[in-house]
């Protein structure tokens, strides 16, 4: 017994150092990714159910990473996030995506929304409004292209300061969506205050939408409730014509997910407008 508890020890602290190990490596390369150009983004459509077109996109960050290949947002997002490098990453992706967007019209793709993930440390910032009006001006994008995903955990914190912030935001032109949506703390009482465009319902609910009723009926509350707050709805993470169909009929607008496309890169996304078909 004894000695097991000792092997199981020794295991645990290896474990642990390979951890703080990964963890320092990480960081390292984190810093390093953005002077070296490692970070790569890809897009997923948005589909507009009524006329089946390509409504906008979100954008979603991968690293390109030079041993261990296209790493995924999951994996060190959170890092990013607790470093604070998530700030200078976070105002990358979004010159990035405007610069993107700008060539893609100058290309002759029609304008599409673009939507970027803010995250809870960006959203923070004091001067995040005038952060993003720099970046705008900078690259000469039309405010009404841009769309933030926001989520309500973050929100939710400072009630007060967030709807001030929503609202500088919003005099800017600029979209604003609800991500994740059903999965926080969701107080109906405060979403009504936030000056919020879209609600994205969460893939989770999505994944059992017809298998599991209490995920068909909260889909449905969400929907409603939208509406009555004059939202528009996107569900993420649909697979399936089958969740489409529910989604569609329960008067959903737009949807995002594998069943049209899973996010690609820049090239693969215009190629993939292109086929698709421009008004
Ligand atoms: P999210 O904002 O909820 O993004 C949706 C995630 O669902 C994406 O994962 C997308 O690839 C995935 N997805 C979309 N449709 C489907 C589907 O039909 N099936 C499945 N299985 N998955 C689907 P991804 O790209 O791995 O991103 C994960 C999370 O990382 C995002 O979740 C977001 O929270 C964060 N993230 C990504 N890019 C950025 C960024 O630029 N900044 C910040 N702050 N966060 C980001
Ligand atoms: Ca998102
Ligand atoms: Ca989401
Ligand atoms: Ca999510």
């Amino acid at each position: 017994v004894k000695d097991k508890g000792r092997a199981g020890f020794q295991f645990f602290t290896t474990e642990m150092n390979t951890r703080v190990v990964d963890r320092m490596e990480l960081e390292v390369g984190l810093r390093r990714a953005l002077e070296r150009g490692e970070f790569v983004i890809h897009y997923q459509p948005k589909v507009e159910l009524a006329t089946r077109r390509i409504q906008g996109m979100e954008a979603l960050l991968r690293w390109n990473h030079p041993e261990r290949g296209l790493i995924q947002p999951d994996t060190f997002i959170p890092l990013a996030e607790e470093t604070g490098l998530i700030i200078m990453i976070g105002e990358w992706v979004l010159r990035t995506v405007c610069e993107q967007s700008s060539k893609w019209q100058a290309a002759g793709l029609p304008p599409m929304k673009m939507a970027v993930n803010i995250s809870a440390r960006q959203f923070k910032q004091q001067d995040l409004v005038e952060r993003i009006g720099a970046i705008l001006a900078e690259t000469g994008f039309d405010p009404g292209l841009l769309e933030l995903e926001l989520t309500e955990s973050y929100l939710m914190n400072n009630v007060d300061e967030a709807v001030a912030k929503l609202h500088g935001l919003k005099g800017m032109g600029l979209g604003l969506s609800l991500d994740d949506f059903g999965t926080g703390y969701s107080s109906l009482g405060y979403l009504k205050r936030f000056p919020i465009d879209v609600v994205k319902i969460d893939k989770s609910f999505v994944d059992d939408i017809l298998i599991n009723p209490d995920d068909a009926t909260i889909v449905r509350t969400i929907i409603l409730m939208a509406h009555n707050l004059n939202m528009k709805v996107v569900a993420e993470g649909v697979e399936t014509g089958e969740q489409l169909d529910f989604l569609a009929e329960h008067g959903c607008e737009m949807i995002q997910g594998y069943y049209f496309s899973r996010p690609l890169p820049a090239d693969g996304f215009a190629a993939m407008v292109r086929t698709w078909g421009i008004e």
